[in-house]
């Protein structure tokens, strides 16, 4: 029996990285998926992969803005008729000193990384209680939990997002809505690479990330996805408000 038959699912992000093998898990799942990225290219790529294999639709949309992310869960309504799991996944990193991040890299880190959570949940929750339930799941960081320099900004959207869940994770409770936040490690996706990338010596700033990780290894995109898969699937009922750290051990160093 598949984990999430008869489910459907509205995940952010799918068009690079962790987004995009839970994408393919959750299908294989038997969720039908509507995938929501502003890469509309990479986004349609995917689709032509996914179509074959089950139910899935891509849409494309820049979430930074709260009109988008009422039309993310219009069309996922009409589309499949309901929304039973909601997983927000598309985020951007920022790095730099803090000094010099101005109000413009600031409101799109918040507008991205956290007000699209904040809306994107206003949207869904509504029909979930309609529906009588359903799950959701933020993905907030380590960096919600530990610090780093260079991250403030990243940092503040991520912790914004673990306290918001655990808000929401208690206002539902009672109406069979499951909210937790994920935080993942770090994982060798596009951002992370893009990250070390903007490194002096790319290689190094690589292998000081690796030296972070007492598994040894950076994480890997479909670690994340099954961990969201379990948070999706009806097996964690009791888990309310919880922030599932997957990170290798680094927070425990
Ligand atoms: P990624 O850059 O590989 O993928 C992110 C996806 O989100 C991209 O396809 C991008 O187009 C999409 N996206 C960005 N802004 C968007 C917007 N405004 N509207 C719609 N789509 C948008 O990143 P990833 O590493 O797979 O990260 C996924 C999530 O996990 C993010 O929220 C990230 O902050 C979080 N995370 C990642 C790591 C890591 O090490 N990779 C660690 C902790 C948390």
């Amino acid at each position: 029996m598949s984990r999430l038959s008869g489910k459907v699912a509205l995940i952010t992000g799918v068009a690079s990285g962790i987004g995009r093998s839970a994408a393919a898990l959750f299908t294989a799942e038997g969720a039908q998926v509507l995938g929501v990225d502003r890469n509309e290219v990479a986004g349609q790529a995917l689709a032509a992969t996914l179509q074959a294999e089950g139910q899935f639709h891509f849409l494309a949309a820049d979430l930074s803005t709260e009109a988008a992310c009422v039309q993310a869960i219009t069309y996922c309504c009409n589309t499949y008729g309901r929304i039973d799991i909601l997983y927000n996944n598309a985020g951007i990193a920022i790095i730099e000193p803090f000094v010099k991040t101005d109000a413009e890299a600031l409101e799109r880190v918040m507008a991205v990384n956290f007000k699209s959570v904040f809306y994107l949940c206003q949207q869904a929750i509504p029909k979930m209680q309609q529906q009588g339930g359903g799950v959701v799941i933020n993905t907030a960081s380590e960096l919600a939990i530990v610090a780093q320099p260079l991250y403030a900004a990243y940092c503040a959207s991520k912790g914004a997002v673990l306290s918001f869940t655990r808000a929401l994770a208690l206002e539902y409770a009672k109406e069979n809505i499951r909210i937790n936040a994920l935080c993942p490690g770090p994982i060798e996706t596009p951002m992370l690479q893009g990250e070390f990338a903007q490194a002096a010596d790319p290689a190094q700033a690589k292998a000081e990330g690796i030296a972070t990780m007492p598994i040894g290894r950076l994480g890997d995109p479909a670690e994340i996805a099954q961990v969201a898969l379990f948070l999706a699937s009806d097996a964690p009922a009791l888990m309310h408000g919880a922030a599932l750290v997957v990170d290798g051990g680094k927070t425990i160093l």
